[in-house]
């Protein structure tokens, strides 16, 4: 253990108390802040093998990961989430200290107590909790419940999960099944699970031709009119009609460049740049030679670059989403929508190792002043993730 692992203030039982602990810690991404620490102060007790896990990367700040594990046999089910929060910004923009904790009409606030240590939070007091129970049947838990919690998912994300998988595989470590504690609810607890992402791709093209004199063409080759039609190919129709899990794929042209200012010179070459959302009918790959194809129909000389954020992924409707959507409906009362809309997460790096989904809090106040949850939702989650641990062994592995 750590020796900013301090000894235990709070019942690791009481959510409101774990979260309170985590928001107290000022872990501005990528600084620890002690996070860490509270987290295996929490769970080593309960029985819990915790690594801590320190990357560094040159030109990238040291970042702290936990990788903590009860039990030794599968299936071996993971809690993914992060401790690292983004900047408060303005402090004079809050209403109430950031990094107090405070609690008002039934609300906690703080920096990250909806994204995502009340998450966090409520996993660990769903965990204390169920290993209790199991104690006092005189058994222990059925299979193994981990925890992978990184310090670097609001920054760059290069020390962070994916660091830790490498170091899973490397160590023989195996997962069958992983929730995210993502806020993933728009308006109310029980609305919305994520059962996947659409990739993201950015794609810069350059057409090539010959400067020269506007009244001597002859003597030039004009780029921009093949950069116009290579253009017009890849916007005159959408890329396809969108699938059961997913919305339509969308390119968007972000900027036309040419940059001459002379009114009578050709200009030797053009520039654009696209960003492609795509859905579960693309890779970055497939997308790169469609948009070759239509370029070469045009002609003449260009060059195509790209980078890719995030490819597409989907856990298909199945015993993992099931499992999660029912608990979530029988703690809420609601049937929460499989979704695969917004912003990437940690999860597209967890999908190449096991089957994922993200349920958290209500988003509504994440990365904004006065960031909250309500206690009521916190005491939901908990005892929606409870639920989760009590099935989940049954019905996965
Ligand atoms: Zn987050």
């Amino acid at each position: 253990m750590s020796t900013d692992a301090a000894a235990l203030s709070f019942d690791p039982c009481d959510p409101v108390a774990v979260a309170q602990a985590l928001i107290r810690c000022p872990s501005v991404t990528p600084e620890d802040g002690g996070a860490l620490g509270v987290l295996e102060a929490a769970l080593a007790p309960l029985g819990f093998v915790c690594h801590r896990l320190r990357f560094e990367e040159e030109g990238t700040a040291p970042v702290d990961n936990l990788y903590a594990r009860l039990g030794t046999e599968g299936p071996n089910f993971c809690f993914a989430g992060h401790t690292d929060v983004v900047p408060p910004g303005e402090l004079k923009g809050w209403s109430i200290d950031p990094f107090a904790a405070e609690i008002h009409n039934g609300r906690l606030y703080g920096r990250g107590a909806v994204d995502m240590k009340g998450a966090v939070a409520a996993f660990v007091a769903a965990a204390a909790r169920h290993v209790k129970a199991a104690k006092e049947t005189g058994g222990a838990p059925k299979g193994s419940i981990s925890l992978l919690i990184t310090g670097d998912e609001e920054g760059v994300a290069i020390n962070g999960t994916r660091k830790v998988l490498d170091w899973m595989r490397a160590n023989g470590e195996t997962l069958d099944a992983c929730v995210v504690g993502e806020p993933t609810n728009p308006k109310a607890l029980g609305d919305m699970i994520k059962i996947g992402r659409r990739g993201s791709m950015t794609a810069f093209l350059t057409v090539y031709g010959a400067q020269g004199h506007v009244a001597y063409p002859h003597l030039a080759d004009n780029p921009l009119p093949r950069l116009a039609r290579m253009l017009a190919a890849i916007t005159a129709e959408p890329l396809d009609a969108g699938t059961p899990h997913f919305q339509p794929s969308n390119l968007e042209l972000t900027t036309i460049d040419v940059g001459n200012p002379a009114h009578n010179v050709i200009p030797a070459l053009g520039r654009a740049t696209l960003n492609i959302r795509f859905n579960d009918l693309h890779t970055a790959d497939t997308l790169v030679a469609w948009l070759r194809e239509r370029f070469d129909r045009v002609g003449g000389t260009y060059e195509l670059d790209h980078f890719v954020s995030g490819d597409s992924f989907l856990t298909p409707p199945g015993p993992l989403t099931e499992l999660v959507a029912e608990a979530a409906e029988r703690v809420t009362g609601r049937r929460p929508d499989y979704s695969t809309t917004g912003g990437t997460s940690d999860a597209r790096f967890i999908k190449n190792f096991c089957p994922v989904v993200e349920f958290g809090l209500v988003g509504q106040t994440m990365h904004k002043v006065d960031e909250h949850t309500t206690l009521d939702d916190l005491t939901r989650l908990t005892d929606i993730y409870g639920e989760v641990l009590r099935t989940v062994f049954d019905r996965i592995g």
